[in-house]
């Protein structure tokens, strides 16, 4: 911790502070500068806890940590990048991955049809929501087990991997049965039981970005997931609510570096949620690509414009093939498969 004493402090003062460094176990190093005094307190902020409440004296200025809050997800704790195995599919590898399926399962036909022209395409995980998390109680919810039943299907008949929404801690076991990886959706990245509930199922994880969630909350998320056991963490930028209008969400590409100095873990970006709009799903999975994105996470469906959810965003089956065509060559300039 960097404690800055006020130009005020007056030597009986600056004792007071440098006996509450001490009391609380840290070895205090006083720097003198020409108008003011800072203080470099040295010890495990994580063991010994913060000095953050002597910023309440009136004499110090301002106490900083020096040390990450996370520590699991963070690259000091891993400096290599992690990989995550689903369903034989390795995110974070050499091998750029898509994820790719409808918005919401909505019957047997509709979620066949999108998982062979998705696999015909290239993608290797198959997406689909069994529980959807509407903004309104009268939207359509999702088809529940019966939907993680059709999901289980595809994957027998496809060889697809499939990524979906645990809504609920009381489903994780359920969930987690149908699905090679846990999709923990926006609007609950900051549900910490449920966070602990899924990683907890031991299934990896994919944790979207909350609508106005800091990187740095973000990471904290996380966290939860590792430290519960569950080592197949991957972070997903999804959008963030801004004051722009244009677009449904601000798709943070920038988030991609930031997170992949901060954490080991993969990154993948949806850019149906980011955009909400299928006309500028292209363009941005072409950015992410080239911003260092791991896996791109894409809504496609038979039918866009008489789906259930989401309609305005979905792919079609041939807008998908063409996405898939198209981003083959940032893949190779960003040096991946
Ligand atoms: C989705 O993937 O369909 C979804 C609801 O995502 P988000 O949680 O990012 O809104
Ligand atoms: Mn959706």
């Amino acid at each position: 911790m960097i404690i800055v004493l006020r130009s005020t402090c007056s030597k009986r003062e600056e004792q007071e502070v440098l006996r509450e460094i001490r009391r609380l176990g840290y070895k205090p190093h006083i720097m003198r500068g020409v108008a003011r005094t800072v203080i470099g307190a040295i010890g495990d902020e994580r063991k010994q806890g913060s000095l953050e409440p002597l910023g309440i004296l009136p004499q110090v200025e301002s106490v900083t940590p020096v040390q990450k809050r996370y520590k699991l997800v963070s690259r000091e704790a891993h400096p290599a990048d992690s990989t995550v195995t689903a369903n034989k599919t390795i995110i974070g590898g050499r091998k750029f991955q898509v994820m790719a399926g409808p918005c919401s399962v909505e019957s047997e036909k509709q979620l066949m049809k999108a998982a062979y022209a998705v696999k015909e395409a290239g993608a290797t995980i198959l997406r689909g929501g069994a529980f959807k998390p509407r903004t309104s109680p009268y939207e359509f919810q999702g088809l529940g087990l019966k939907g993680l039943k059709l999901l289980s299907k595809a994957r027998r008949e496809t060889g697809l991997g499939v990524i979906t929404e645990l809504l609920s801690e009381q489903h994780a076991d359920m969930v987690a049965e149908h699905a090679d990886i846990l999709q923990i959706g926006a609007r609950n990245s900051q549900n910490f039981q449920l966070l602990i509930a899924a990683a907890r199922t031991g299934k990896p994880v994919l944790l979207k970005r909350g609508l106005s969630m800091r990187i740095d909350e973000w990471l904290l998320a996380g966290e939860y997931v590792l430290s519960n056991g569950n080592a197949g963490l991957m972070f997903c930028e999804r959008g963030i609510r801004t004051f722009e209008t244009a677009m449904r969400n601000t798709l943070d590409l920038a988030a991609i570096p930031v997170i992949k100095r901060e954490s080991h873990c993969p990154v993948v970006i949806d850019p149906s949620q980011g955009a909400g709009r299928a006309d500028l799903v292209k363009a941005l999975s072409k950015g992410a690509v080239a911003m260092g994105a791991d896996a791109l996470l894409i809504e496609v469906h038979p039918d866009p414009a008489g789906a259930w959810s989401d309609s305005a965003q979905q792919l079609s089956l041939e807008g998908f093939k063409e996405l898939m065509q198209e981003i083959r060559p940032f893949i190779l300039a960003a040096g991946r498969e």
